[in-house]
């Protein structure tokens, strides 16, 4: 009988002590799950503040080291891309060092062209990361409009895919532009390119897995097939490097020898419908930039989603020389939204109505000069005094509007206005 106490109290305290021992196990493993989770957290909260350090840092240099008006550089390498398409890697002529900017932003250049009669002033994308020594766009000769082979090419992309050579010196204005990656909101992102469109998300993708490879990236390039793949190697190696990077090569009309999944990945256009065979959800933040047809379906397609509009940014890349359409006025309506204009310098006072387009479109088609560059609002070249009167603009322009003035490419009269041109 004492022998069986004896078993049982040895049993009893047997399994008390393996009670005890899970429960300092589980305590343990909670505390190390915890630690973890802590050193994961500071981790985080460490890269989270370098991050926004870098970020003021820049800011300081940018503030330092920008500048205003034009700036000389030197075209120090010109690389071919694909037909028709090259890159230029630009160094400052002063060697003096260069302000950071935004992955997205642009440059604005002035070209003394041959046989134009003025300079032509032009936007280019960034597209690279910033942080070189170097600033690099890429450009693509635009060909004459469809079934217009008479109508000679774009000037300034002519200009620069076929004059322009390497220890040239050209006149730059500092990056600019409100179509950047928004690097403090660290939300995983869409970035979407069509044709030389890939431009700015190029920089913001190239930024990306340079500085923040753990950011989850979804990269959409949309182009007819390999002739218009720019950056193919490029963009193959870091699909290949950056497991957080998933790669989706469109393209809507490969030839024979193009083979799915290793030249490309899907046979379509980008468009909201394979985003939505493609990605986990929609939420993401999206940053676009391509051809017009392109641009207004997926702003309007990710709306239709359900994307808020705070989550959707894109950029044209704008008509330049080639005026905007100019909407058709409804019967009647011009006559009474008729309101005077007077360009104080030429001595003309006017009626523009909608259907005469913006100040600068109303100015050109009544023989007052003004200069122009991007006509999207980019460059600041049509910056014009307004006297009296407001301007009404669509969306706000990208080039800074100085007090008492107006981007005449894209503004319109709010009322009667005097401006001095
Ligand atoms: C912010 C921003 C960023 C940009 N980034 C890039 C970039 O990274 N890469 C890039 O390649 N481009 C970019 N662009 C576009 C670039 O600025 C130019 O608009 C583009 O290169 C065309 O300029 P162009 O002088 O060559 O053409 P333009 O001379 O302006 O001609 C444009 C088109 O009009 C046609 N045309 C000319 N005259 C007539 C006429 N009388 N009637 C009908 N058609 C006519 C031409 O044949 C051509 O097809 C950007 C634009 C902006 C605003």
């Amino acid at each position: 009988m004492d022998n069986l106490a004896n078993y049982v109290a040895i049993g009893a305290a047997g399994l008390l002590g393996l009670y005890i021992l899970s429960l300092l196990m589980g305590s343990l493993r909670q505390q190390s799950r915890m630690s973890r989770h802590y050193e994961e957290q500071s981790l985080l909260f460490r890269a989270r503040a370098e991050g926004l350090q870098r970020i003021r840092a820049e800011e300081i240099e940018k503030t330092q080291n920008t500048w205003a008006g034009l700036r000389k550089f030197k075209v120090a390498r010109k690389v071919n891309e694909i037909a028709d398409c090259h890159s230029i890697y630009l160094e400052p002529h002063d060697g003096r060092p260069l302000p950071p900017f935004e992955p997205g932003q642009f440059l604005t250049f002035k070209f003394a062209v041959p046989d134009q009669p003025s300079d032509v002033i032009r936007c280019y994308s960034l597209s690279d990361a910033p942080g070189r020594d170097y600033y690099r766009i890429t450009v693509k000769k635009v060909p004459p409009p469809r079934g217009k082979p008479g109508i000679a090419p774009g000037v300034s992309s002519t200009f620069v895919n076929e004059v322009l050579n390497e220890g040239d010196i050209i006149d730059v204005r500092a990056p600019n532009g409100g179509f950047y990656l928004k690097r403090e909101h660290k939300r995983p992102v869409v970035l979407i390119g069509g044709g030389v469109g890939i431009t700015p998300v190029l920089s913001m993708l190239n930024y990306i897995v340079e500085h923040e490879p753990q950011r989850e990236t979804w990269f959409f390039f949309g182009a007819p097939n390999k002739a218009g793949h720019i950056m193919k190697d490029h963009l193959a190696q870091i699909a290949a490097e950056n497991p957080n990077v998933r790669m989706n090569i469109c393209y809507s009309d490969p030839t024979d020898d193009e083979v799915l999944g290793v030249d490309y990945h899907h046979k379509a256009r980008v468009s909201v419908e394979l985003f939505k065979e493609v990605l986990p959800s929609n939420n993401f933040e999206y940053y676009f930039c391509g051809p017009p047809p392109m641009m207004n379906a997926l702003d309007a397609d990710l709306k239709a989603w359900g994307v808020p509009e705070a989550d959707i940014h894109s950029e044209g890349f704008g008509p330049a020389s080639v005026k905007k359409p100019k909407p058709p006025a409804a019967e009647g309506a011009a006559a009474e939204a008729a309101v005077s204009v007077t360009f104080a310098k030429s001595g003309k006072t006017l009626d523009w109505t909608p259907a005469a387009g913006t100040i600068l479109d109303f100015a050109e088609a009544n023989g007052v000069d003004i200069a122009s560059g991007c006509r999207a609002g980019s460059c600041g070249t049509c910056l014009t005094a307004v006297m009296e009167g407001e301007i009404n603009y669509e969306t706000p322009p990208d080039a800074p509007i100085e007090k008492g003035s107006c981007l005449a490419c894209v503004g319109t009269p709010k009322g009667p206005i005097k401006i001095n041109a």
